[in-house]
């Protein structure tokens, strides 16, 4: 039995899908392998990273841990010692941790959203007037500092031939370039490694960037969303516009900016998954890192969301410190476990108000479903036999 594929969210506003995010590993020179010739399904079974669900009969004997001591909680603790046995068994002897952050994604669910929204701006508000960042020059964009001049060149030229030509297609609908300067990324890291020590001096608990990842915090909260929202606006809407006008590239004007933390002892992979976006940027930070591969399988609507991939659309991506990838938020994928260091990525959900409004109307996606596409042609192809049948 397949399980569905999940829907990367974020945490904070509510929204009738879950959803999480993906990433990937270094490697010097950044070849990219174009991967095993895997099915969808072989894959989902091994990487899907479904919703949690809680076992339907508690473990006899099980021991719960205590959660009185822990300020953060959202809930009573007596309702996590409760829960504790209908874990799954791999997680009842896991840390708490994990058991928290297991637990609060199923309650979530249960909790009115004008709560979740009166949390979120009180967060934000006690980082804006505890939170001494570390580097100021971060929290407005000087293109200058930030951008590797290729890419600076590229989006100042504007014409379509000056941005094609930094980009690398690995496969149908996955580019790549370099993006970021090496000094703003060992910035950003600081500035990120920072936060969190301030969190946890403050006990402030770090709310999560999505619903697919236990690491990492959300950019926009800590002061970056201006700063983010040119970034988008001026340098990858250019690039958008070109690339993935078939998915509201061309109008995106809101997003969703964050980082992922990925080692031995935080998240180690990411499941199969498509994002919460209509364009995905993602960049790798660092630090250095094995493993942690991207892969990708297709983009999808969401129909056909758990169908098969063809060859062609599989792929596996090595992240290169710098460089960013650019992807539709349908296009199916995941990251591989990391084998040995630890790995930042800063990640930008790109996102198109027009372009979900206008798809409310359509039936048919195959402008850019791979699979509606395919079916599209297949009717096309019967129809045109039977009018040469009916011809002679
Ligand atoms: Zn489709």
């Amino acid at each position: 039995m397949r399980e569905p594929l999940s829907m990367a969210a974020e945490v904070m506003p509510s929204r009738k899908k879950p959803a999480l995010q993906h990433h990937h590993h270094h490697n010097a020179n950044g070849q990219v392998s174009s991967g095993h010739q895997k099915s969808l399904g072989d894959e989902a079974e091994r990487e899907v990273g479904a919703l949690p669900k809680l076992q339907r009969c508690p473990t006899a004997g099980h021991k719960p841990d205590k959660y009185d001591d822990l300020e953060d909680l959202e809930y009573p603790p007596a309702l996590y010692s409760g829960m504790e046995q209908y874990l799954p068994g791999d997680l009842l002897s896991a840390s708490r941790d994990k058991k928290i952050s297991f637990l609060e994604r199923i309650l979530a669910k249960y909790r009115p959203n004008g709560e979740r929204a009166r949390k979120h701006r009180e967060y934000r508000e006690r980082i804006r007037y505890n939170y001494q960042p570390l580097h100021e020059e971060l929290y407005s964009l000087d293109p200058d500092r930030f951008f590797d001049r290729t890419f600076l060149d590229a989006v100042k030229d504007g014409s379509e031939e000056a941005l094609r030509k930094i980009i690398t297609e690995h496969s149908p609908g996955v580019y790549t370039f370099n993006m970021l300067d090496a000094t703003f990324c060992s910035m950003m890291l600081e500035e990120v490694e920072h936060f969190e020590n301030w969190a946890l001096e403050a006990k402030v608990k770090v709310m999560r960037p999505n619903t697919m990842n236990n690491y990492g915090a959300v950019l926009d909260d800590i002061g970056m969303e201006g700063m983010l929202n040119e970034l988008m606006i001026n340098f990858i809407n250019p690039m958008a516009a070109v690339l993935f006008a078939n998915v509201g590239g061309s109008s995106l004007d809101t997003h969703h900016g964050f980082v992922v933390e990925y080692s031995m002892d935080r998240d180690l992979d990411l499941g199969f998954h498509v994002d919460d976006s209509e364009v995905t940027l993602n960049v790798c930070l660092g630090k250095d890192f094995d493993g942690g591969e991207l892969f990708f399988r297709g983009v999808r609507c969401d129909k056909h969301v758990n169908g098969e991939s063809r060859p062609e659309e599989v792929l596996e991506y090595s992240h290169v410190p710098g460089r960013a990838i650019l992807h539709a938020g349908r296009h199916r994928h995941g990251a591989k476990a990391i084998t040995a260091g630890q790995r930042t990525n800063l990640i930008l959900w790109c996102r198109s108000s027009e372009f979900r409004e206008l798809k409310k109307y359509q039936r048919d996606f195959s402008s850019w479903c791979g699979e509606c596409l395919v079916r599209r042609k297949e009717r096309r192809r019967r129809l045109s036999n039977a009018k040469r049948q009916l011809a002679t």
